[in-house]
């Protein structure tokens, strides 16, 4: 019989791949656990849901499934060029603003460039760049978030892309409009900024009271090398559907649309995201829930004395001693958050901010397991 090395088969870059670790899915907690009923704060979902409107046109769309989607993803890019107030040739869409993460790896890095990001930063960009081949060139944070000092000190001949998620997860941490500007305004022209903005809703909600937090859409025009990604997954609560974006200058933009699938969104996504963005209301109900949210949390953190991270997002890292025990302690009290040992930071859990009743569900299961 052959005997098979497929590891040693694998392109290098993927030998050495470090899988993402997704937040644990309530099913395989009541599955591995027998624990029903479970409140789950882990992937910093909205816990409203995805808006009315959403789901009724994902209803009306289901006599089309046999079609193809519009492979273009016209009326979405439409609604969202109204709402950017850019060209429509600056969008590309994408099955989650993951797959944009990741197309613009494949069409801008090789094994011979080099990708920028943070210490603490999010967890795909480490895997976008080394599923091809490149070298991650991994700055130290500060004060838990990004140093764009060292970020900008990083670049070399080889660098490519740098990945800042504003707000970061799983930090919360971000960085202001001015500081941003600044890096910008020095980052050489054969280098892409990739600016995540996937908690933007959250971060701009003016009673989050976070000064200073640009919309880095409005600087496309001045700095041709900027890409901004957004998604739909976080406020708009459409995280099963798969929806996000990148503006991008158009010509950027052309050349994520060559690596792309011709159908990475799908239809009822597309019908979703369209619908979602227009329900202002559902939006609105859904900051007020997080900044009730993290009163709520933050109030009980305080109550336990216990540390947390300030935040832009619609979650917190609160520090806990031994996360990863805290977080298998939590599971049994049918409590699932995130440990983020993974990110570097053992002594914390993230949590996302739920509904006041799963808050007080996580605070006291959280009370009841320190209390050992
Ligand atoms: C959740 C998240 C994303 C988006 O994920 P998608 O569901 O693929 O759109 C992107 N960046 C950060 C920092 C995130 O936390």
């Amino acid at each position: 019989m052959n005997s098979y090395d497929f590891l040693s088969l694998a392109a290098p870059g993927v030998q050495r791949l470090q899988p993402y670790q997704p937040g644990k899915p309530l099913e395989a907690l009541e599955r591995e656990y027998g624990i029903r009923e479970a409140v789950k704060l882990a992937s910093n979902e909205n816990p409203l849901g995805p808006s009315p409107r959403a789901k009724a046109v994902v209803a009306a769309q289901l006599d089309e499934l046999a079609r193809y989607p519009d492979g273009n993803g016209f009326v979405l890019k439409q609604a969202l060029a109204a709402r950017h107030g850019v060209d429509g040739e600056r969008i590309t869409l994408g099955n989650g603003s993951n797959d944009v993460l990741e197309l613009l790896a494949r069409a801008f890095v090789t094994p011979e460039n080099e990708v920028v990001f943070s210490e603490h930063a999010f967890a795909v960009y480490p895997i976008v760049t080394c599923a091809v081949g490149a070298r991650a060139v991994v700055t130290p944070a500060r004060d838990h978030g990004h140093d764009l000092a060292a970020m900008a000190a990083a670049i070399s001949e080889r660098t490519r892309l740098i990945f800042i998620a504003n707000p970061n997860n799983p930090t919360g941490t971000w960085l202001t409009a001015e500081a941003l500007e600044r890096f910008l305004e020095n980052v050489p022209a054969h280098v892409l900024v990739v600016l995540d903005e996937a908690y933007f809703e959250y971060a701009r909600d003016p009673a989050m009271g976070i000064e200073g937090y640009p919309d880095g859409s409005q600087w496309l025009d001045r700095f041709p090398n900027l890409v901004v990604t957004r998604t739909f997954s976080k406020a708009h609560g459409l995280a099963g559907l798969r929806v996000g974006y990148a503006l991008s200058h158009p010509e950027v933009a052309d050349l994520l649309n060559r690596v792309r699938q011709p159908f990475n969104v799908n239809s009822l996504a597309l019908a979703a995201a369209t619908a979602a963005l227009d329900d202002a209301e559902h939006l609105q109900k859904t900051l007020a829930l997080n900044v009730a949210g993290l009163a709520q949390l933050r109030a009980g953190f305080e109550r336990l004395e216990l540390e947390s991270l300030p935040t832009a997002g619609n979650f917190v890292c609160v520090k806990v001693g031994r996360g990863s025990e805290v977080y298998e302690a939590l599971l049994r009290e049918g409590v699932i958050v995130r440990p983020v040992d993974n990110y570097g930071l053992p002594e914390y859990l993230r949590v996302t901010v739920g509904t006041a009743e799963e808050n007080a569900r996580f605070l006291a299961a959280l009370e009841k397991v320190l209390s050992r």
